[in-house]
């Protein structure tokens, strides 16, 4: 059986979406809609066979946009539909079957992200509206970091900001580091062990997993702690908030848009948030992309130095993301700031593996050393294979009460 399972990501001004078949886990069909609510709001579709359609949708609401993508499927239907949804807070420690009840628990998560969620929640809305018949079920990118010890997950701040208002660390890219995950214990011979993985895109984040669980991970309460992005900033000096507002007179908003939106790679730069721009401009002797480029390299490695102290081995470091599964230059620069974890990189491994193929590139010697591995990540694959086992177990639990 195909089993389809529609995925959905609804942002504030887009749907990303795919229809994706249990095997193989490939999509379908998969597509965008974006630039909603604007005139050039826009539907693009592309079929299994790889053909794309570029639909015109002249103002259409996220509502609208999903009733397009309805009409597109209704040759395969889906058996189930499967939400990405970036803040569950400390409730959801798994992917959840959507009722009224768990919306209205999703909606009190808003304020922990504010950006984020209600564009997830909208998504869902509209979406159980459209779809009444079919099972719904939300996966939230912090549930596989719930299982951080608080020594990993609290701020040195005052106890009650945690208790009351939930002023902690959470950990995002859930989907991805629990993919990346689950794929290294089928294809390393160390199995499930200690890893260290960076998912390296736009957004970056690294985590250290023991036993297929999360231990520690770089971003916090929101997607701007830890490691340098494409245009937020990653860990900065608490104090540098209040810098800016009294030395710059910079306001709150002026603030958040300088972290988030023109720092990184960007703000280093002063050209560009893109790596493989960056490379290009570097190799051709810009000094702001090589700092901008050695910067996220040596906070990486920084960073996952410190995770190792969250596992008693480091078996592994993998790589996935945009970046991670293209970036040979990030890799080996990376790898070179690791010696002291005792990591030994195949250099012709690392520069000869195809883009985005999966692949190991640690130096094979007498001594053990930690493999190094890239692993091209499957969010929406994860995302539609969490909502299929959840739908099977719900009917299989139903099968049996009607039985008893
Ligand atoms: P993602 O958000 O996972 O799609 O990753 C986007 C990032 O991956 C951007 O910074 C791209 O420049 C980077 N990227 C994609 N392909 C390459 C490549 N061949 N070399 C270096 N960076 C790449």
């Amino acid at each position: 059986m195909k089993a389809p399972i529609l995925v959905i990501n609804c942002g504030s001004s887009s749907i990303k979406f795919a229809l994706i078949d249990q095997a193989p886990d490939t999509p379908r069909l998969s597509g965008i809609a974006e630039r909603l609510g604007s005139h050039e709001a826009r539907l693009k579709l592309t079929d299994e066979h790889g053909s794309a359609r570029d639909i015109s949708l002249p103002r259409a609401t996220h509502a609208l946009a999903l009733k397009t993508i309805l009409e597109h499927l209704e040759v395969h239907r889906p058996i189930g539909i499967g939400h990405r949804v970036v803040h569950g807070g400390e409730r959801f420690t798994a992917a959840t079957l959507l009722d009224d009840a768990v919306v209205r628990t999703i909606r009190q998560t808003i304020s922990l992200a504010p950006l984020h969620n209600p564009a997830n929640l909208d998504g869902i809305v509209a979406t159980r509206r459209l779809f009444e018949a079919l099972p719904q079920v939300a996966v939230f990118d912090t549930a596989f970091h719930q299982t951080l010890p608080p020594h990993a997950y609290r701020y040195a701040i005052p106890e009650e900001l945690y208790s009351r208002h939930g002023i902690r660390r959470y950990g995002f890219h859930g989907s991805s580091h629990a993919y990346v995950a689950s794929r290294l214990a089928e294809v390393s011979s160390r199995g499930e062990g200690g890893w260290l993985i960076a998912h390296l895109g736009n957004g970056c984040s690294a985590t250290a997993v023991w036993a297929g669980r999360s231990l520690d991970t770089s971003m916090g309460m929101t997607p701007l702690e830890g490691l340098v992005m494409g245009t937020r900033s990653g860990d900065v000096d608490p104090g540098l908030h209040l810098h800016l507002a009294r030395q710059l007179g910079m306001s709150l908003e002026g603030i958040d848009q300088l972290l988030n939106q023109k720092s990184g790679l960007l703000g280093l730069s002063e050209l560009t948030n893109d790596m493989r721009e960056l490379e290009q401009a570097a190799s051709e002797g810009h000094a702001g992309a090589s700092l901008a480029i050695e910067v996220f390299c040596y906070r990486l490695a920084k960073t996952l130095a410190g995770l190792a102290c969250a596992l008693p081995r480091v078996d592994g470091i993998a790589f996935t993301g945009g970046i991670g599964e293209n970036s040979p230059l990030v890799r080996a620069r990376t790898l070179g700031h690791l010696e002291a974890l005792g990591v030994r990189l195949d250099s012709d491994a690392n520069e000869g593996l195809g883009r985005g193929v999966e692949g190991q590139i640690h130096a094979q010697g007498a001594t053990p050393t930690p493999e190094i591995r890239v692993i091209p990540t499957d969010e929406e694959g994860y995302i539609a294979s969490q909502t299929r086992a959840l739908i099977a177990s719900l009917a299989s639990t139903h099968q049996t009460e009607e039985v008893l």
